[in-house]
């Protein structure tokens, strides 16, 4: 840190990305990518002639980005938001609807660990709302429209998701808020409560590309919600940094949409071996959650959280441990192709093996 940062910056703990590690090859179930590259439509589009026009900017409109989105999801231009990631459309939620006053914000205490960053970064007061003992989400704790209302739908890590009826109990309870579900993960067996934002003005849902469309390494995320909310993002994102998608990543977006039934196909594949994996690890001797989402949040037992991580990490396999108490048990294991899965089980099979026969 320099003696130049501002001083309300000295203390903020920054989110800490998943692990990227270059010193072998891993097979990687840590960050929740998809195992499938993009789809052909998008391999063609980024041409020699494309990349050469990246000496122009981008439309900072992206409009026909949005347009496709739009048809896609059955709503109208002014109600997409487009932009860098899905992070970058969460720090526009906390930076134009949120503050340490009038505006507060709750979310759950187990969730995606950004929120409470950007909470931080932005100085807004914050509550967070522990979950049930087996990590559902009581609706009933979001309602009393006392505070804009964050929720992960599934939730992360644990995979666990709401209805859309629920959704939509948590928005009508907050009709003075903003209520923001992020669907990172909602493509992989959730309902999407996209539909609710034609009925309710309050309801903002976030999407990416990162997960279920293969291009986390694009960085494309998208909101869907009434237009006056758009437009708010809007104000933001022209505040900040119009051109917020380049050139090679508008385009992949707009192609990825004309290639929907391989993406869904895809998540449907990844759901398969979602459940195989989870029957497989439980007949190991784990537990899990009952998850909607591309990753598992497993324990057991026979082996501690952090000793399976590292284990596992020795052995060429990524997975996500976080160190807070109430999930320190658990590893986040993202669902790859049924061959990296079954590589996951020999190994983890392996490991426990070896510590037991040691006793
Ligand atoms: C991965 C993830 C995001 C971020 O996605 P990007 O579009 O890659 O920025 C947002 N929310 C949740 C819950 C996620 O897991």
């Amino acid at each position: 840190m320099s003696r130049f940062i501002n001083k309300k910056f000295q203390e903020l703990e920054a989110y800490t990305p998943g692990e990227q590690p270059t010193d072998m090859k891993y097979i990687k179930l840590n960050t929740n990518e998809s195992p499938f590259p993009p789809s052909q439509s998008v391999l063609k589009a980024i041409s020699a002639e494309e990349v050469s026009k990246l000496n122009l900017y981008p439309d900072p409109t992206g409009n026909s980005l949005k347009d496709a989105l739009a048809g896609l999801y059955g709503v109208e231009r002014k109600n997409v938001f487009i932009s860098n990631g899905s992070d970058d459309i969460l720090n526009f939620f906390f930076m134009a609807f949120c503050n340490d006053d009038e505006h507060p914000v709750k979310f759950p205490s187990i969730s995606y660990g950004f929120y409470k960053v950007y909470a931080e970064l932005y100085g807004v007061k914050y509550k967070t709302v522990d979950l049930a003992n087996d990590f559902s989400i009581n609706i009933e704790d979001y309602f009393g429209n006392d505070a804009n209302v964050v929720i992960a739908n599934p939730n992360a890590p644990t995979g666990i998701a709401l209805s859309r009826a629920d959704v939509e109990e948590i928005d009508k309870a907050n009709p003075d808020r903003v209520v923001l579900i992020d669907e990172a993960y909602v493509d992989f067996g959730a309902e999407s409560s996209v539909a609710l934002t034609k009925k309710y003005d309050n309801l903002l849902v976030v999407c990416t590309y990162s997960k279920s469309r293969s291009m986390a390494g694009a960085r494309l995320g998208f909101a869907i919600g009434n237009e006056g909310l758009i437009a708010d993002l809007e104000k933001i994102k022209y505040s900040t940094n119009p051109y917020n998608i380049n050139r090679l990543t508008m385009l992949a977006g707009i192609e990825a949409i004309k290639d929907n039934e391989y993406y869904v196909n895809n998540c449907k594949t990844v759901a398969e071996n979602r459940e195989y994996t989870q029957k497989k690890l439980v007949e190991l001797g784990f537990e899990v959650t009952p998850s909607k989402a591309n990753f598992i949040f497993a324990k057991s037992e026979r082996i501690d959280g952090e000793e399976l991580y590292l284990k596992l990490k020795a052995r060429g396999i990524l997975v996500r441990h976080f160190t807070a108490n109430a999930i320190c048990q658990y590893n986040r294991i993202t669902v790859g192709t049924r061959e990296q899965m079954d590589k996951l089980l020999d190994v983890t099979a392996d490991i426990l093996n070896e510590k037991e026969n040691s006793k």
